[in-house]
């Protein structure tokens, strides 16, 4: 029987990834027959930028396939199966201000995590929910596949906000540390891993990395984590990450140092090593900056190249993992393939001993109907003291854009891990509602 073809819109058309994930569904057609590709974003100058090049790259596969950019909400999402959002309220040069304000007073500041991430999340809650709403509004049926950051800040809006949505939250992070521990492992793909990892967004562990055959890797792995961090042999060899990345996998292995049980998200470093942090960040150069003079030039420059030759023929389009995942998490849905897949969701008791309603990160079975979370058991005491505290922060930035409550998002400020004090976090607050006019709720 032929498989029912599907028809995809992403918004955040405009978003550098926004190509290599083009790219991917249509190398996996095999998988996840198409009959309609859509960009849909709300700056169309940005999106034009990619646009054409994204057309040549459908029609180079498979003419038939309708293909549409558009910066109008009923056409992008009429008649549509999926939704791949990856939005970024305030684009690049907010991202820009988020990490430099922080980092002016000493703080950690970076996308996600510690105060930047916060002003992020504020800025992040109206564009997902205004993304969601189009999408019931014109396709009731469609899934949407959020991967808009910071994650765990959206995943709790959206599980406050739209209890009801079709919406599931995912992160690509761990899939790229699971390919780092498959190559130390010694095998060839991170499917030939079964893992156990929970926690919450940018924030979670390993417990299990198991083969096929159920042989225990995480010793072996731990083993060289703790002298290389997730860098590889071939990467050490051959080194080819950016350097912030390399250094955000080397500093794994003191990470690692406070649980050798178990394997740690990369990104632990923020709130365990902030003073670490701090002192290798430069405050007039961070990493938005590094994505604008290389990741952004370079995407755009491709994409226009592919336009004025009209052919992908000779261009370099990087496809990493991001794009893969999400791929396999839309088969899961459209064909029912029970794929385990860590998702953000809803606790719920999975793990037992914390927060029914807090938004974790676990493995969950993926088909037709959505997901189901996998139980974790209990976690021991220094996981759970320091999941508590991180989750408390992201649901009071939520209370904050809820209630306009200053109050609030300075208590989450003074909650988060990074931030050294109230006074602190009061300053930083201020910064960053000036900053923000024109995205935040006003705080009274
Ligand atoms: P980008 O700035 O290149 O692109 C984001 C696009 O979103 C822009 O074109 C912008 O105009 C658009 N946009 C903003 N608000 C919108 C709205 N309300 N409706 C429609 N479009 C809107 O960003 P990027 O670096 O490609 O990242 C995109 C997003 O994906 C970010 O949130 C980033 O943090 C996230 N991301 C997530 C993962 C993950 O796995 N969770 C990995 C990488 C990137």
């Amino acid at each position: 029987m032929e498989k029912r073809k599907s028809s995809v819109v992403i918004a955040g058309g405009g978003s550098t990834y926004t190509p290599e994930i083009v790219a991917t569904l249509v190398n996996n057609l095999d998988r996840l027959p198409l009959r309609k590709v859509v960009l849909y974003d709300n700056d169309e100058e940005r999106q034009n930028k990619l646009a054409k090049a994204c057309e040549i790259i459908v029609k180079e596969k498979d003419p038939a396939i309708e293909f549409l950019a558009t910066v109008d909400p009923k056409e992008a999402y009429t008649d549509i199966d999926f939704c791949l959002a990856h939005i970024r309220v305030g684009q690049l040069p907010m991202r820009e201000l988020d990490e430099k304000i922080a980092l002016r007073r000493g703080v950690v500041g970076q996308e996600t995590c510690g105060p930047g991430g916060m002003a992020y999340g504020m800025r992040s809650i109206d564009g997902v929910l205004e993304n969601i709403d189009y999408m019931e509004k014109y396709s009731p049926n469609a899934w949407m596949l959020n991967y808009s950051n910071p994650a765990a800040i959206v995943a709790e809006a959206t599980r406050r906000f739209r209890p009801n949505s079709k919406v599931i939250n995912i992160c690509d992070m761990p899939i790229g540390i699971e390919q780092a521990i498959a190559d130390i492992a010694g095998l060839n793909d991170r499917k030939d891993m079964d893992i156990r990892y929970y926690g919450l967004n940018h924030f979670g562990w390993w417990t299990k990395i198991e083969d096929k055959d159920g042989t225990d890797l995480l010793p072996k792995v731990v083993e060289w984590v703790k002298k290389n961090g997730y860098i590889t042999k071939d990467e050490i060899e051959d080194p080819q990450s950016e350097a912030s990345w390399s250094d955000t996998y080397m500093k794994a292995k003191d990470v690692v140092a406070l649980d050798p049980t178990t394997l740690p998200n990369t990104y632990l470093k923020y709130y365990l090593y902030s003073d670490y942090v701090v002192e290798h960040d430069n405050p007039e150069y961070t990493r938005a900056n590094e994505v604008m003079d290389t990741r952004e030039k370079d995407v755009f420059s491709a994409c226009k190249q592919i336009a004025e030759r009209g052919t992908t023929k000779g261009s370099y389009l990087e496809i990493t993992n991001h794009a893969t995942f999400i791929v396999d998490l839309t088969v899961a849905l459209a064909f029912n393939t029970k794929e385990r897949m860590l998702l953000i969701v809803e606790n719920n008791g999975a793990i037992e001993n914390f927060s029914a309603d807090a938004m974790v990160e676990i493995p969950c079975i993926v088909g037709k109907d959505g997901y189901e979370p996998l139980a974790m058991g209990k976690i021991p005491t220094f996981q759970k003291g320091l999941m508590e505290q991180q989750v408390a922060c992201e649901k009071l930035v939520v209370d904050a854009w809820e209630e306009n409550s200053y109050l609030k998002m300075w208590q989450a400020l003074t909650m988060n891990k990074c931030v050294p004090s109230a006074k602190v976090a009061k300053d930083l607050l201020d910064d960053y509602i000036e900053a923000n006019k024109e995205y935040w709720p006003e705080l009274k």
